[in-house]
């Protein structure tokens, strides 16, 4: 028994004895009115502690304590350490969700909590953006109501969930969701949504891609594979028609060759981790040799020109360089009609320096501009392929401009020629190291 409780037994016990001995000494009636005041005294304190309590609890938060002793003292300080103990706890609490909010607002994906009933209980700024909620209006709906799609009313229901679904929603056709039913808790799911626009996109590139590869080599094979059937077939081939059938197998065998190569300078292009070698390129020299080489492949049927108007040569790797021009002066000398000119040019524009091939030839109509530099994107698909093109020249020089951060440019008119320029920023270029040690001695 706690000493408050011993205190108000003895109290009690004493209240009667004073009224038993007020009783025997002066009468019943004297000894039940001192009980009574005795206990009037008793219920008035109570009354007034209460009052005490009834007035802090009715100013929440307040730090002070009522001044009260006995077990109204011990009352006081248990609740308010139960009260500061409770406020701890919800500060830690909401600091904890502030946190929360903080983590999954700056997260990519969307992340939407689902009750019982799958109503959106919570989510964050992607899902909102992902999926058009309005929290303020949006909280406390059904999901379906938002994402109507039938597949993802049949996901939603499937029980287990699986692998995510993707999706385009109507609000924005361009986009590409993937939404992943993850369940947590009792009867509850969070639904992730993740835009995969991207990601798609480079699936179908790479479907694509496989496809044309396969299809670039299909009709080589096929002939090659035709002439060596019939060679074996016949008892006594004629010679003629040997020598005919083996020219054009090395015709479709250089064309896999060139295949090949083109493909595998493009993958070495496109991987990241090989950095273009650094070195110091002198790119007038470069054209000139491209100037012979132009000529030699053009056997005289194209009136070609240089211009050589800047000195400065380019730090970079000289194979990716000479490989890129040379796709472009190759294009030229393609697709321009016998008696057309070239123009090969080194020369300074704006601030940076470029390396142009300008044609007479057949040019490019506008709408397949944007285009050109696409893997296996053709104008004149039977004009490439007659004249030995792998429809990866310009996605090389594409490449190769952007590792050295220059920039391509293309100009053209249908019937009267085009210009293809590579634009080097001036960080690029350096003085020719010939004239460096011609001016130190
Ligand atoms: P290809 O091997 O087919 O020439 P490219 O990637 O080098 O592939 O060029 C892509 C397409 O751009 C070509 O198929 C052609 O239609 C067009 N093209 C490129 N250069 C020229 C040019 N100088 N004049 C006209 N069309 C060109």
């Amino acid at each position: 028994m706690s000493d408050f409780w011993q205190r108000n037994v003895l109290y009690f016990g004493l209240l009667a004895l004073v009224a038993l001995v007020t009783g025997l000494s002066s009468g019943a009636a004297n000894g039940f009115a001192t009980l009574a005041a005795g206990l009037l005294i008793f219920l008035a304190y109570q009354l007034w502690q209460l009052r005490k309590l009834e007035r802090w609890l009715a100013q929440p938060g307040s730090r002070w304590t009522p001044d009260a002793g006995g077990v109204w003292g011990e009352v006081f300080s248990r609740l308010y350490r139960l009260l500061r103990t409770q406020t701890q706890s919800q500060e830690r609490l909401s600091t904890a969700l502030d946190r929360l909010l903080q983590v999954t607002s700056a997260m990519p994906d969307g992340v939407l909590v689902l009750d019982e009933e799958d109503r959106i209980a919570l989510c964050n700024r992607a899902a909102e953006e992902h999926l058009g909620i309005d929290p303020e209006r949006d909280i406390g709906q059904q999901i379906t109501f938002l994402v109507r799609d039938p597949r993802f009313v049949t996901y939603l229901s499937a029980g287990s969930p699986g692998e995510p679904l993707v999706l385009r929603l109507p609000r924005n056709l361009e986009r590409a969701l993937s939404l992943q039913l993850v369940p947590y808790g009792e009867a509850r799911r969070l639904l992730i949504s993740r835009d995969v626009t991207r990601l798609e996109q480079l699936e179908t590139m790479r479907r694509d891609f496989i496809a044309n590869v396969s299809h670039e080599l299909r009709t080589p094979l096929t002939v090659v594979g035709g002439f060596l059937e019939t060679l074996s077939d016949a008892e006594k081939p004629e010679p003629a028609m040997t020598r005919r059938a083996l020219a054009l197998m090395s015709d479709q065998t250089r064309r896999m060759q060139r295949l090949v190569e083109d493909l595998l300078t493009l993958s070495r292009l496109e991987d990241d981790h090989n950095l273009p070698r650094e070195e110091e390129v002198d790119v007038p020299d470069l054209v000139r040799v491209l100037h012979q080489e132009a000529q030699s492949l053009s056997g005289g049927r194209h009136r070609i020109r240089v211009r050589i108007e800047s000195g400065l040569w380019v730090r970079g790797a000289p194979d990716e360089l000479r490989s890129a021009f040379g796709n472009l002066v190759s294009n030229a000398i393609r697709y321009t009609p016998e008696g057309g000119q070239i123009t090969l040019a080194w020369e300074g524009v704006s601030g940076q320096v470029a390396f142009s091939v300008a044609d007479t030839g057949i040019g490019i109509p506008a709408e397949h501009l944007p285009r050109l530099t696409e893997r296996f994107y053709r104008v004149d698909r039977s004009r490439s392929r007659e004249t030995g093109g792998t429809g990866l020249g310009l996605a090389i020089v594409k490449h190769v401009a952007s590792r050295h951060q220059a920039r391509l440019e293309v100009s053209s008119q249908p019937g009267k020629g085009s210009c293809f320029k590579v634009l080097f920023p001036a960080k690029r270029t350096v003085q020719p190291r010939a004239r460096v040690v011609a001016e130190a001695g």
